[in-house]
C-alpha cells in the first residue's frame, strides 16, 4: 500500500468512525475529527486548517464536494443523514477495516464450508446456505430456519435487529434488488447498494407512497414487526456479490455452458467448462475499486478471474495493473469473452 492509500484509509477511518458514533458520545466524536482534521493539514498544508464544526457539517454532505478525489479512495456520497450514520458510511468501514467487514464475513462463511466439506451432502448444504443468504435480506423470525442447525450456525451470526431509522409507521420498504430494508429517510431512496441503484434505481416519496424514479412502480411496505435483516457484512460482501453471480451463471446458460455456483463447497464462485479446460470466476462488488485492489493484492492467487460490475468498467485497466498476474474483467466483458471461448 502506498503512503497516499495508507493516509486515506486512515483519514476515512477516522471521519466514519466519528459518523457513526451517537450525537451522545459528543467527546468521542470530537476528539475522531480533530485528528481528522490534523492529519487533513498535514496533507493539505496549502489548506487552512478546518474546524471540528466544519467537519460535522460536512459529514452530511456528500464526500466528493469537500474532500480530494485522491483521499476519497473513489466513495461518493454522504456518511451521515439527519444524524444517522448512511449505508455509504458502513460500506467503507467494511471496506477499509477487513476485521469488520471481509474477516467476518470468511469467519462465518468458512466455519459453514469446513463443516459441510466434512458431510456426504455437504456440496448441497452449501450451495443452500448461499442461495438462502442471497435471497433473504430479510426474514420473519418465526420462519423455520432449521436448515442452520446441522451447519452450526446461529441466527445471530446472520441476522440482527432493523435499524428503527429505518422504519416507517410499523413498516419497512425491501430493496427490489438486494430485498434489504432501504434507508427511506433519504430524498432519493435505496438501500444504500451501489450495485442496487444502478440496476433497480433510486426511488422518491410521492405522499405516503415510495415510486421508482425510473419505472414508477410503487414498493409496497411490509410490516416490520418480527423483521430482521442480514448482518451489514453478510449483505457486502455475500449477498450483493451474489447478485453478479446469478447474473454471470445465467449469463453463460445463454450461451449454451452450464456454470456451477459455489463448486466442491466454494472452491470459486462460479466455475464452468468450455473446451475442456474448466474456468473459475470471482465476483466482486465493492464501492471503492481502489479498495478492492489492495485486497486483491493481499489474497492468495487462485488462478480465478475476478469479475466487476459493468458500470465500474472504467477501472478494469488499472485494477489489473494494481493487481497484476491477477486477471480482471468486467460483466460484459467476461461474457464476451466466454463467448469466444465456444466459437473456437
Ligand atoms: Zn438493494
Amino acid at each position: 500500500m502506498d503512503s497516499v492509500d495508507s493516509d486515506a484509509q486512515r483519514l476515512l477511518g477516522l471521519i466514519v468512525r466519528a459518523a457513526q458514533l451517537d450525537a451522545r458520545e459528543c467527546a468521542e466524536r470530537h476528539d475522531l475529527l480533530r485528528q481528522a482534521s490534523a492529519l487533513l493539514w498535514w496533507l493539505e498544508p496549502g489548506s487552512p486548517p478546518r474546524t471540528i464544526a466544519n467537519l460535522l457539517s460536512c459529514l452530511s454532505l456528500p464526500l466528493e464536494q469537500w474532500l480530494d478525489s485522491r483521499l476519497r479512495q473513489g466513495y461518493e456520497g454522504a456518511l451521515q443523514f439527519a444524524d444517522e450514520p448512511t449505508m455509504l458510511c458502513s460500506a467503507i468501514a467494511l471496506e477499509t477495516n477487513p476485521r469488520l467487514g471481509w474477516e467476518r464475513v470468511q469467519q462465518i462463511v468458512k466455519k459453514v464450508r469446513d463443516l459441510c466439506r466434512t458431510r456426504p451432502h455437504g456440496d448441497d448444504e452449501y450451495r443452500l446456505f448461499r442461495m438462502f443468504l442471497i435471497e433473504h435480506g430479510v426474514v420473519d423470525a418465526d420462519s423455520s430456519l432449521d436448515f442452520l442447525i446441522p451447519l452450526q450456525v446461529s441466527f445471530n451470526s446472520l441476522y440482527e435487529p432493523i435499524p428503527q431509522h429505518l422504519i416507517r409507521s410499523g413498516y419497512i420498504y425491501l430493496c427490489p434488488g438486494c430485498g434489504w430494508p432501504m434507508e427511506i429517510h433519504h430524498r432519493a431512496v435505496s438501500c444504500g447498494a451501489q450495485w442496487c441503484e444502478q440496476t433497480v434505481g433510486i426511488f422518491q416519496w410521492m405522499g405516503d407512497e415510495l415510486v421508482s424514479v425510473r419505472t414508477s412502480k410503487l414498493i409496497h411496505p411490509v410490516t416490520a414487526k418480527n423483521k430482521y435483516r442480514l448482518v451489514p457484512a453478510l449483505w457486502a460482501f455475500t449477498l450483493i456479490p451474489g447478485l453478479l453471480e446469478m447474473r454471470l451463471r445465467d449469463g453463460i446458460a445463454r450461451l449454451g455452458i452450464t456454470a456451477e455456483l459455489w463448486p466442491d463447497v466454494d472452491q470459486a464462485d462460479l466455475s464452468f467448462t468450455a473446451n475442456d479446460r474448466t474456468y473459475s470466476l470471482d465476483a466482486k462488488v465493492w464501492n471503492s475499486p481502489r479498495n478492492l485492489g489492495l485486497h486483491l493484492v493481499d489474497t492468495p492467487s487462485t488462478g480465478a478471474i475476478y469479475i466487476i460490475p459493468d458500470y465500474q468498467r472504467q477501472h478494469v485497466d488499472s485494477l489489473s495493473e494494481q493487481c497484476s498476474p491477477k486477471q480482471i474483467k468486467s460483466e460484459s466483458q467476461c461474457l464476451r469473452w466466454v463467448k469466444e471461448l465456444c466459437q473456437r
